[in-house]
C-alpha cells in the first residue's frame, strides 16, 4: 500500500514577554490559535495547497482581536495602525509582501495577490492600497483595527514616556512590546509555504518596517530545506536574516530543522539582544517551534498525529 504523504501546519501568535493580559485571556488565546490551526488544516485535508493553508490560518489570526495583526494591531507613535505581511511558496520561491498598509482587513491576502497576480514581490503604502482597491480586497475603516487593549497599551506607553525619570529611550520601550502572527505548512503535493503578518511594534515610529514582511528575515520557504515564520524584535531578525539563516544551515551544513532553529534562535542570538521565535516545517513533515522569549503562542497539527496548543515553554516535539 502506498504510504500516505505527510501533512503539517504550525501557527504562532507572537513571541513576547509574558503579561497579565495574556494570563487573564489564556483560554481565549488558546482557542484562537486552535481555530487557526484547524482552518489551515481543513485546507490541507481537502487537498489544498500549502499557500492556501497558511493564508487561511493567518486570516483567522488577523481577524482575532487578541493578536497583533489585522484587527488588534499595535498602534504606532501617532496612534495609527500600519501593517506588514509576507507569504512565500517553497517549490519555486515565489513571494509577495506588503508594508505600511492601512485599512486592509487581511494584509496576508493582499501579499498573496501580489505574489500570484503581479510581476512584483513587494508593494508598500499607498501603492499597495491602490492595488488592493483595484482587485477588490476587503477594506475596513481605521476604527475597525483599534482594540481597547491596544489603545490602553498605547496610552500607557505615552504616559511612561512623559513621566520616565531615567530617560528610557524609545528603542528600549519598544523592545518589550510585540506579537505577530504566522503559519507554515506542508501540503499533499509535497510543497511548503510560509506566511507572516503583523501590526509591528507598539509605539513604533511612523514608517518603521519590521522583519515580518522581509523575505529571509521573518518569512522564508524553500522546498529543499524548510518553511519558516518568525516573530520577536524585528530589528534583530533583520540583522540576523533569521529565517534564511535557518534554511542555509540546513542546506549548507546538513542540520536538521530542529537543530538549525535551535542554532539560530538559541545559540547564535544573545538573549540580551531581544526576543526571537520561529516556527518551521520540512518536507518530511517534521516541525519545530523554538523561542528565547518568556512565551510564544503556538499551535500545530500533523498527519503523524502530533497536535497541540501551547503558550509557555514546554517540550512539544
Ligand atoms: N517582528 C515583528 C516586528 O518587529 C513584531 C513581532 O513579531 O512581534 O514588526
Amino acid at each position: 500500500m502506498a504510504k500516505k504523504k505527510p501533512l503539517a501546519i504550525v501557527v504562532h501568535g507572537g513571541a513576547d514577554p509574558d503579561s497579565d493580559h495574556i494570563h487573564s485571556n489564556k483560554k481565549a488565546y488558546e482557542a484562537g490559535i486552535r481555530q487557526a490551526v484547524d482552518e489551515g488544516c481543513m485546507v490541507l485535508e481537502k487537498g489544498g495547497s500549502a499557500v492556501d493553508a497558511v493564508e487561511a490560518a493567518v486570516v483567522s489570526l488577523e481577524n482575532n482581536p487578541l493578536l497583533n495583526a489585522g484587527r488588534g494591531s499595535a498602534l504606532n507613535a501617532n496612534g495609527e495602525v500600519e501593517m506588514d505581511a509576507a507569504i512565500m511558496r517553497g517549490n519555486d520561491q515565489a513571494s509577495g509582501a506588503v508594508t505600511l498598509v492601512r485599512n486592509i482587513r487581511n494584509p496576508i491576502s493582499l501579499a498573496k495577490a501580489v505574489m500570484m497576480n503581479t510581476k512584483y514581490r513587494f508593494l508598500g503604502d499607498m501603492g499597495a492600497l491602490e492595488y488592493a482597491k483595484k482587485i477588490d480586497i476587503r477594506l475596513e475603516p481605521s476604527s475597525y483595527f483599534i482594540t481597547e487593549h491596544q489603545f490602553d497599551l498605547f496610552s500607557k506607553k505615552r504616559e511612561e514616556e512623559f513621566t520616565s525619570s531615567d530617560h528610557i529611550g524609545m528603542d528600549q520601550l519598544n523592545a518589550r512590546m510585540h506579537g505577530t502572527v504566522g503559519a507554515v505548512a506542508l501540503d499533499r503535493d509535497g510543497n511548503l509555504a510560509a506566511a507572516t503578518s503583523t501590526g509591528g511594534t507598539e509605539n513604533k515610529k511612523m514608517g518603521r518596517i519590521g522583519d515580518s514582511c522581509i523575505i529571509g528575515a521573518g518569512c522564508y520557504a524553500k522546498n529543499s530545506t524548510c518553511a519558516i515564520s518568525g516573530t520577536g524584535d524585528g530589528e534583530l531578525l533583520i540583522k540576523n536574516i533569521t529565517a534564511y539563516d535557518i534554511s542555509a544551515l540546513m542546506e549548507y551544513k546538513g542540520l536538521s530543522l530542529q537543530q538549525a532553529c535551535e542554532a539560530v534562535v538559541l545559540d547564535r542570538t544573545d538573549p540580551g539582544e531581544g526576543d526571537v521565535g520561529v516556527i518551521g516545517v520540512d518536507l518530511q513533515g517534521n516541525i519545530a517551534l523554538v523561542f528565547n522569549s518568556e512565551r510564544m503562542h503556538r499551535g500545530w497539527k500533523t498527519s503523524a498525529k502530533k497536535q497541540g496548543v501551547e503558550i509557555y515553554p514546554k517540550k512539544q516535539n
